[in-house]
């Protein structure tokens, strides 16, 4: 691959492969990350309404002025920051389409772009589409947490920007305050931008706390934070999404979002705007649903010989295959639906060259607790014949 022509085009996610295998299949998908249920009923009901009260054209290009104030006024609730809802919050499509913005706004050809690998795999097409480098910095197994040091060293004169995901898919790390001022003061000694990936804020489990690096000591001007409704309220698919930050850089998101998708979702906007003035006990109940969910899969995965690792936050598991004897996650995702009637992702996809360090599979638990069973009985019987 020479990095130019038709090599570079992005490839079909392993998303989109996973789910159409779990279709064919009729496979219990432990897949791609989206629940089963919907949100809450009162949100899918003001998005309804706003339908039916004919919010069905283009919103500005920056979101409906409700939903900028209800963002702005959520990270001032839950993180004391302040971001300008005039100018400091861009609604988008998704955290992808924030990720794909604040990429192609912020990097140049030819720049470098520091990612921990493994990293979510819009990364690095977004890096690649705004003709930077990739370069990634590793999380080892089995704890996967940041080595400084490593970042430290991976850093060079051609390092434009940071792009950090905490809590963090695939692994379920949740970086702690320490980890995240360490990487706040390199931001600051080597000026770099940050760019925050923090779609998984409200799925942190107990013991954990979620940190922004944007309120970290010198952090604010250099860093675009990211989230997304999908996670947190369970609505994946209305795709709403938002960068928040400085007037400076989160105008220059806006200004690349408006040749993407413009403006998208108005009526869910609408929705989104609901969502948001939900109370502490809704995000509490949340975490709390999604951790008993994670307790079943960590106890049922590794009775089943996977290696796993407890996550931290988000709704994926992480595990190691070793114990089944195989060498390749890719071979044995693929060979799973058939094997088992269940969906899992082979984690290479989500490291820099596929190398990977030992052969893993994520799983998620975003699914109702009897799917969840499901799938563990299924693996049973698939890989242990019991
Ligand atoms: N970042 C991470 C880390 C994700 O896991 C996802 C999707 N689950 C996204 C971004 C994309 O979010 P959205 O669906 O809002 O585009
Ligand atoms: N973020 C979801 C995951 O990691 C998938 C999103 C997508 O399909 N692009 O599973």
């Amino acid at each position: 691959m020479n990095g130019s022509g038709p090599a570079r085009r992005p490839q079909t996610t392993i998303f989109t492969r996973m789910s159409a295998l779990a279709q064919r299949h009729a496979a219990v998908n432990l897949g791609q990350g989206f629940p089963d249920e919907s949100g809450p009923a009162r949100i899918v009901e003001a998005a309804a309404a706003a339908m039916r009260a004919g919010h069905n054209q283009y919103p500005p290009l920056a979101g409906i002025p409700q939903l900028r104030q209800a963002i702005s006024e959520h990270q001032r609730h839950w993180y004391g920051l302040e971001p300008d809802p005039g100018e400091g919050v861009v609604v988008t499509a998704g955290a992808t389409e924030a990720i794909a913005a604040a990429l192609l706004a912020l990097v140049e050809p030819g720049d470098e772009v520091i990612a921990f690998e493994p990293f979510y795999d819009s990364y690095k097409a977004g890096v690649e589409m705004a003709g930077g480098v990739l370069v990634p910095v590793r999380l080892e197994a089995p704890d996967y947490r940041p080595d400084l040091e490593r970042l430290r060293s991976a850093v060079t004169d051609r390092t434009r920007l940071l792009l950090v995901n905490t809590p963090h898919n695939p692994t379920g790390t949740v970086f702690d305050r320490a980890e995240l001022e360490a990487i706040a003061a390199l931001a600051v000694e080597r000026d770099l931008l940050v760019v925050t990936d923090e779609v998984y804020e409200h799925l942190v489990f107990a013991g954990r706390e979620h940190v922004p690096l944007a309120g970290l000591d010198g952090m604010w001007d250099r860093t675009v934070t990211i989230s997304s409704a999908g996670k947190t309220f369970s609505l994946t698919g209305w795709k709403i999404g938002w960068a928040t930050g400085p007037a400076a850089l989160v105008g220059r998101v806006a200004a690349v979002k408006q040749y993407l998708s413009f403006a998208s979702g108005t009526p869910f906007q609408h929705g989104i705007v609901e969502a948001l003035a939900s109370g502490e006990k809704y995000y509490r109940g949340f975490a709390a649903s999604y951790e008993r969910r994670r307790d079943l899969m960590v106890a049922g995965l590794a009775d089943l010989g996977f290696t796993v690792r407890e996550p931290e936050g988000t709704y994926f598991v992480t595990t190691g295959i070793e114990s089944f004897g195989v060498e390749d996650g890719m071979a044995f995702c693929l060979e799973l639906p058939e094997r088992c009637g269940v969906v899992a992702i082979p984690t290479q996809v989500f490291y820099a060259d596929g190398d990977v360090p030992r052969p893993e599979v994520r799983f998620t638990f975003c699914k109702p607790e009897p799917v969840l069973e499901e799938g563990l009985a299924r693996l049973r019987k698939g890989l242990r014949g019991q």
